[in-house]
């Protein structure tokens, strides 16, 4: 008779005992109780395979950063299901449509097929978790011709040597749907009471999770060396930190008390958290979540290789598309299309590239960097990186002065940021791994204003094209006119929206009206490349109105310092050739326009 987590004589342990660990987790939705259970399965396993069980109890074979996932498609499981029990496809899923779970069914068929065999459970082979592990990894491997029917054979191979609750969670784990709700942090809890129990083995079970998230290797170490073994751990290159995030304030008031009346001040960048690490032959870049993004950005890959001067290193950024004529982020949502795509990457390169702004460095040549303080790491960021197009160091200042940090918000949102992230820069500001502590404080935008309607605006200037605009325009600058002062404001620089029809004859339109300076009527602090008479009106359509340290339309009416700016312009295609150009939307008006539309970001 088998009893219940006996271990199979060559050393391997049975399934049975995590099957019936997953039944009473999922019979609870304490935590302490959960834990309970875990201490119990992991003081019950070999530290061979320790890592092995932790895996598989998070429903994966290894630490998420390495891209090995399971996810066998529901029809094959399906397939391997009637092979394994002699019932129909269709039987099962009739069965599916009444359960909704696989699992369920599982469990169910599996538990009628032992009914109507002649052999009793007790002397059947059975099934090892070295075994389960083996035929989770090889489906999970499996590519290319022929694949499909391997990953059924391995399947129904243990589906065959299952029990009803084994065929349960089998089927459950091979579809990625495991889904027991034990958090990374019960299996530290776990972990560390199952050995030994001290405050002390906790927080450095904790600090070696954040500096190399990989909780199989963490139970390894300590199952095999002990509380030295972790201790011992260090941050590796390839192998992702967890991010330091960010604390929420919502007034400056309060950060900069908060940060004790100074504070280094960031952009905060809506794109992407990149943490590249960089080898002599290597390079690795992690997303927040520690996905591999490696082979989605090779621009960013080449760009950062070019631009770091030392040896290794590690370094945490945000990477935002940029349009390269009018300089303006762009939502990311216009690369998100490069993520789980293998082909058309070199396109979507050319179309939006993308630049990576640094704010932090982790490791340098050897030397872990996180616990010096960020005005030294800043320090050595900016000594070991060389900025170029496409990796630029995050615009910041250090300042105690909150107006002069206002504007700094306001000229943040206007280039296209969510606002800032404060940053301490006492001798207590390390990089504190997976934390979100007031070491870092974000502060947003609170509202946006929409624009409801298109605009027409006069083209006063323009810029030279780069990039494949070379030879023609990149983008126009546009202004709203002041019936006032008479005289044409600036509030945006307009690059999309065109046919490149359009594009290509835009400088011979233009023509006629060029002339070597700015139009006394015009006001503007932004230098163009070319100027002209202003007369062309054109339609445009923007996504909101900002404040604008930079664009002179309706300057200090809203807020003193600042005027107005469109953000994500486009041409709608139609010219105003009706229209003159004092007949065109008034500063006035967009005014009316800002204080109308205000809606509250959540
Ligand atoms: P949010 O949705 O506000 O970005 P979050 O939970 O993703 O919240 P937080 O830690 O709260 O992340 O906010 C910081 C985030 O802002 C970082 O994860 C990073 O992606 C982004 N970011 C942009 N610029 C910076 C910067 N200069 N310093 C730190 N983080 C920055």
């Amino acid at each position: 008779m088998r009893l219940k987590y006996q271990r199979v004589i060559d050393g391997n342990m049975e399934y049975a005992a995590i099957a019936e660990t997953y039944r009473k987790v999922e019979s609870t939705t304490k935590r302490l109780e959960m834990t309970d259970y875990l201490v119990e399965l992991f003081k019950n396993t070999p530290s061979e395979i320790l890592d092995k069980v932790i895996y598989l109890t998070q429903g994966k074979l290894y630490p998420d950063y390495m891209g090995i996932e399971l996810g066998l498609a529901e029809k094959l499981a399906i397939k391997a299901l009637s092979r394994t029990t002699g019932i129909r496809e269709s039987q099962i899923n009739e069965l599916l449509k009444k359960h909704g779970d696989l699992g369920l069914v599982a469990e169910d068929v599996i538990k009628k097929k032992k009914q109507m065999t002649l052999f009793s459970f007790e002397e059947e082979k059975s099934l090892t978790v070295e075994k389960v592990y083996e035929n989770f990894d090889k489906i999970a491997r499996a590519e290319g011709e022929g694949s499909q029917e391997k990953k059924i054979q391995y399947l129904a191979e243990l589906l065959n040597l299952a029990t009803p609750l084994e065929a349960k969670y089998i089927i459950r784990t091979v579809e990625g749907k495991l889904r027991l709700g034990i958090a990374d942090m019960t299996i530290l809890d776990a972990l560390s009471i199952a050995y030994g129990g001290s405050k002390e083995l906790r927080s450095l079970v904790e600090r070696a999770y954040n500096i190399h998230p990989d909780l199989g290797y963490i139970a390894k170490k300590l199952a095999e060396e002990g509380i030295e073994g972790v201790k011992g751990i260090k941050i590796q290159l390839g192998i992702p930190i967890r991010a330091m995030l960010a604390e929420r304030l919502s007034s400056l008031e309060e950060i900069l008390a908060k940060m004790g009346g100074k504070a280094a001040f960031e952009y905060k960048y809506d794109g992407m958290r990149i943490q590249a690490h960089v080898s002599e032959d290597n390079i690795w870049l992690y997303s927040r979540r520690l996905e591999n993004l490696t082979s989605q950005f090779p621009d960013v890959v080449k760009a950062i290789k070019s631009a770091f001067k030392g040896r290794e290193g590690i370094f945490d950024g945000e990477a935002v598309p940029v349009d390269v004529n009018t300089g303006e982020l762009l939502p990311f949502q216009v690369v998100s299309h490069r993520r789980g795509r293998k082909y058309g990457i070199e396109k979507a390169m050319e179309e939006y590239p993308v630049v990576l702004f640094l704010f932090d460095i982790l490791y340098l040549d050897g030397e872990d960097l996180t616990m010096k303080p960020y005005p030294e790491r800043r320090r050595l960021l900016e000594e070991v990186i060389e900025e170029s197009e496409k990796v630029k160091f995050a615009t910041r200042i250090v300042s105690e002065d909150i107006e002069e940090i206002r504007r700094f918000f306001n000229k943040a949102i206007e280039d296209g940021c969510e606002g800032l992230v404060a940053k301490n820069i006492g001798d207590e500001s390390i990089y504190r791994a997976g934390a979100r502590e007031f070491l870092w404080i974000k502060y947003k935008r609170e509202y946006k204003v929409e624009i409801g309607d298109t605009v027409d605006l006069v083209v006063v200037g323009a810029f030279a094209g780069k990039g494949k605009r070379r030879g023609t325009y990149g983008a126009l600058l546009m202004a709203a006119y002041n019936p006032e002062k008479d005289r044409f404001e600036t509030v945006c620089k307009l690059g999309s929206g065109f046919t490149d029809e359009q594009l290509a004859y835009l400088p011979k339109k233009f023509e006629s009206l060029c002339i070597p300076e700015r139009h006394p009527r015009v006001w503007s602090e932004i230098d163009a490349d070319y100027w002209f008479v202003p007369q062309v009106v054109l339609e445009v359509i923007g996504a909101e109105i900002t404040l604008s340290p930079t664009h002179t339309c309706a300057r200090d009416v809203i807020e003193k310092g600042s005027g107005l700016a469109i953000r994500f312009p486009r041409f709608t295609g139609r010219w105003r050739d009706d229209k003159s150009p004092e007949e065109a939307t008034t500063t006035k008006e967009l005014v009316e326009m800002y204080k109308n539309q205000i809606k509250k970001i959540g």
